[in-house]
């Protein structure tokens, strides 16, 4: 789950990161309130799941209250590539004398966090890393042993950071970036930019904080910032009904049961010239009620033309799954063409049950590939 910066920048301050003081506003007047009760110069943030949002136009200085309104009478509402700005923070603004960036990640090959730093921030990192990637400087921590001192000093030095009150100030970041990381189950946490004030202060400026959704049921109040309006509604509509959905771009909607097949699956629709639209897991049960809510989230899709039904029966009984497909196309009226191949446990009886049926829009196929290549003429 991915956090707004103001949520990232909360979470950051119950480590100890310093951040800058300010206030969330969802209209003119909260903002300019928000600006009054600040006091001095403030920065108007548009608050919305993407980065970038600097040159998109979404951040703004402004040195009275009202102007603080009017720039926020400018983002609220503005759309940063699909996403529409409904909130903003209102920051006490910095001075910043020079930008650097710090971040830790999972290094999956690795298993273990990753540290990058470099003092070449404020800019995309990917654009450093093409450029000038001798800048990064890259530390792993063992998870086992955990952040010591010798981590944060050794990226500092690395770095070239030569003030001792910066060497100082950022070594304590880093150790509490390692703190807030484990402590809240993340998955990254970014500082971009880290900034130096003219008089020597270190600041996290920004924040991108990605939780692992997986541990989210260990924090109630992480799991309640979630921003359900910012999200894909689809995406919210399948993790209300436990399905796992990925969204692609093509118009084949694929539908298996387990990870692994419903990966081959996607491959298969993509081997056989098609492109799949999404891809929905049905996991391990797989009973009718399943099925009839991964085919609704599948179907309110409106890229999907034909859907892919692949099941390898095991745990999953494919009679079950027939009664499904059944189910969901007479209570939600389906009109797509559905391919279903149905293999393993109770295959048999379940191609027997969609033969009964006999619907004009469901056609069953024994293979694999013959499944895929129906869904993609049928998808044309
Ligand atoms: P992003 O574009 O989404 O990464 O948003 P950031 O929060 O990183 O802001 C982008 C840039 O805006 C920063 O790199 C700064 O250069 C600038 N900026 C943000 N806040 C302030 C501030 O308080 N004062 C000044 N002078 N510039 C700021
Ligand atoms: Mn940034």
């Amino acid at each position: 789950m991915d956090l707004h910066e103001y949520q990232g920048k909360e979470l950051f301050g119950r480590y100890g990161i310093p951040v800058s003081e300010g206030v969330l506003a969802t209209t003119v007047d909260e903002a300019r309130a928000a600006a009054e009760t600040l006091g001095g110069p403030v920065v108007v943030k548009a608050q919305v799941l993407i980065g970038g949002r600097g040159k998109a136009g979404g951040i703004k200085l402004a040195s009275t209250p009202d102007e603080a309104a009017a720039r926020a009478g400018e983002i609220l509402g503005m759309d940063i590539r699909g996403h529409t700005v409904s909130k903003v923070w209102i920051e006490r603004a910095s001075d910043i004398a020079r930008e650097y960036y710090l971040s830790l990640t999972f290094d999956r090959s690795a298993k273990k966090p990753l540290f990058i730093f470099t003092t070449q921030g404020g800019v995309d990192i990917e654009e450093v890393a093409e450029s000038s990637p001798e800048a990064l400087v890259r530390l792993h921590v063992d998870p086992l042993e955990g952040c010591h001192p010798w981590h944060a000093r050794r990226l500092v030095y690395a770095a070239g950071i030569e003030d001792p009150g910066e060497q100082k100030q950022i070594a304590t970041i880093v150790a509490k970036l390692y703190d807030a990381f484990v402590g809240a189950d993340a998955m990254l946490c970014e500082i971009n930019p880290l900034i130096v004030t003219p008089d020597g202060e270190v600041r996290a400026l920004d924040s991108k904080f990605t939780v692992d959704d997986n541990a989210l049921y260990r924090h109630a109040d992480i799991a309640e910032m979630r921003d359900v309006a910012g999200s894909d509604p689809l995406e919210v509509l399948a993790r209300e009904k436990g399905v796992t959905y990925v969204k692609l771009d093509g118009d084949v909607g694929v539908l298996g049961n387990g990870a692994g097949l419903t990966m081959s699956t996607v491959d298969v629709v993509t081997f056989v010239g098609g492109r799949p639209a999404n891809f929905c897991d049905l996991g391990g049960g797989g009973d009718a009620q399943g099925v009839v809510d991964a085919l609704e989230v599948i179907t309110r899709d409106e890229q999907v033309r034909a859907i892919f039904f692949n099941i390898f029966g095991g745990i999953t009984r494919c009679d079950e799954v027939a009664r499904g497909i059944l189910q969901a196309v007479e209570q939600m009226g389906l009109e797509q063409p559905i391919v279903v191949r149905l293999d393993g446990t109770n295959a048999e009886e379940g191609r027997r049950i969609l033969g009964e049926a006999a619907l004009a829009n469901v056609h069953a196929e024994s293979t694999m590939l013959d499944g895929a290549r129906r869904a993609v003429e049928l998808a044309a």
